[in-house]
């Protein structure tokens, strides 16, 4: 158990010299070392990590600190970090080390935060489960035999086991929302264009975006605060000012209206995790919030639009992996053509290779109407849904996810039913809006479960004033006691 709540009883326990930073680094180290069958990190900085902790802990005696000195951060392996290895858990780039850093990670370190290591992750976040990686499966803290969702499990396993403060990941479709069900945590998908995308390994790239997994609420804003703002270096970053997210946890006026759709507690929904939903619901009217039912008719038709849009990006932001100018290249070639065949074949995985023959063909000249622009009209049309229920309620709660983690290897030979379990997460990316999983309670076997919180474009603040107020703030337990 660490001697700290959140961040900011960690900073004042080291000012005040009842914390040493040095001795919590190697507690994460030590923990790093003994949790290694989780396989929830690709590298780990282990002499840098105590090298910074003595530069950073002379900083806060000094009290010459950034905003998020000591905060101990794992960062996905897709983000990238100048002179370190950006793998995204591929072959192809095995042996790429990125040439300059992620603006998100930049400003971690910009504020004394200290990067422990890369975690582990599906290949080019492609996936629900982290089975997808070129380093082999992460495990789930909670249950070693089941996945810890995807694709940035090796960030949400880190959190929840206690490797780290916090740690970054991405979310294109729910990478950050259901790994963070699964596991236990807090995990924050920000707005599209709160967070510059800069040095994030493009999936797809309308889609794509940045945020925390946290033990704590409080963690979650104070990384939230640094990693946003506009940036020139990514034209899709949004010029907006950034609110003070951690100046504003508590409510300060009316409560926000909550609602709910029927088609996020329909059939394929665990009975646990719809009960777990309901009370919720119950807890917050009797707690004084307002409950309003909505609909959002469009939601049978998001992953089916999801699949069409992401992997059709995909298959153009991929076309860079092609042997010749970085990464992986095949010596078995002949002539310049065979090369770029077999360094793709050799060096992408299963899923990845899908995904790429999927979306060249709704691009392909006969299907691009049928599939690709008939996917955008339907994305347009849930981003409707999604306005429409936004003039009626502040906050929209749904599950994070169907299920609780499933059983390693469960769903590996079946895509159709992996990409159900993103079934509640990837409204949020077709329509750009921001959410987030809340770790609510435990199921009967003990496994975690998450509830999600959806709010309109850039009100993250409301998404984090509700995470931090009652009946959320309890934390796990909800249906167990
Ligand atoms: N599981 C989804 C997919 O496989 C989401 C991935 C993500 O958000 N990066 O595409």
């Amino acid at each position: 158990m660490l001697p700290y709540s959140n961040f900011q009883d960690k900073i004042e326990k080291i000012k005040n010299g009842r914390l040493s930073l040095i001795e919590n680094v190697n507690y994460f180290l030590k923990r790093i070392k003994n949790n290694k069958k989780l396989n929830a990190f690709n590298f780990v900085f282990e002499d840098e990590a105590r090298l910074q902790a003595e530069i950073i802990e002379r900083k806060i005696k000094s009290g010459s600190h950034g905003r998020l000195a000591g905060l101990v951060i794992a960062v996905k392996d897709v983000l990238s970090m100048e002179g370190k290895p950006n793998t995204c858990s591929s072959k192809i780039l095995k042996d790429f080390n990125a040439i300059y850093t992620a603006t998100a990670v930049q400003k971690l370190l910009d504020e004394d935060a200290l990067i422990i290591g890369r975690t582990n992750c599906d290949e080019f976040a492609m996936g629900s489960s982290t089975e997808n990686s070129a380093f082999g499966p992460v495990l789930n803290p909670a249950d070693n035999e089941r996945v810890p969702g995807g694709s940035s499990g090796g960030s949400a396993a880190a959190a929840a086991a206690e490797l780290c403060d916090a740690s970054l990941g991405t979310d294109t479709g729910g990478s950050i929302r259901q790994p963070a069900a699964f596991c236990g945590v807090y995990g924050l998908k920000p707005t599209y264009g709160r967070v510059s995308r800069y040095g994030l390994t493009a999936f797809a790239s309308s889609f794509d975006s940045i945020g925390p997994f946290t033990t704590n609420i409080e963690d979650a804003a104070a990384i939230l605060q640094v990693i946003s703002g506009k940036d020139e270096k990514d034209s899709t970053s949004a010029d907006l000012p950034v609110p003070d997210f951690v100046g504003n946890l508590s409510f300060n006026g009316k409560k926000p209206v909550i609602g709910f759709a029927k088609e996020c507690f329909s059939e394929g929904l665990s009975p646990e995790i719809k009960k777990v939903a309901e009370d919720l619901l119950d807890k917050l009217k009797s707690g004084g919030f307002i409950i309003k039912e909505i609909h959002l008719p469009h939601t049978e038709y998001t992953i089916a639009a999801y699949y069409i849009l992401t992997t059709a990006e995909a298959s153009s932001n991929l076309a860079r992996y092609d042997g010749a100018r970085y990464g992986y290249r095949s010596d078995d070639s002949s002539s310049l053509l065979e090369m770029y065949k077999s360094s793709r074949t050799e060096g992408f995985g299963t899923e990845v290779k899908r995904r790429i023959m999927l979306g060249t063909y709704v691009l392909s000249a006969g299907y691009y109407d049928a599939y690709y622009k008939k996917a955008q009209k339907v994305r347009r049309l849930i981003k409707q849904d999604f306005d429409n229920a936004f003039k009626e309620v502040d906050l929209i709660l749904t599950p994070t996810t169907p299920t609780t983690a499933f059983k390693i290897g469960e769903k590996s030979n079946n895509p159709l039913e992996m990409y159900l379990s993103d079934i509640y997460t990837t409204s949020a990316n077709l329509s750009g809006i921001p959410g987030i999983s809340i770790p609510a309670a435990k199921s009967s076997e003990g496994l975690p479960i998450g509830i999600q919180l959806l709010a309109n474009q850039f009100e993250e603040v409301k998404l984090l004033q509700t995470a931090s107020s009652q009946p959320f703030s309890k934390g796990e337990g909800l249906i167990n006691n």
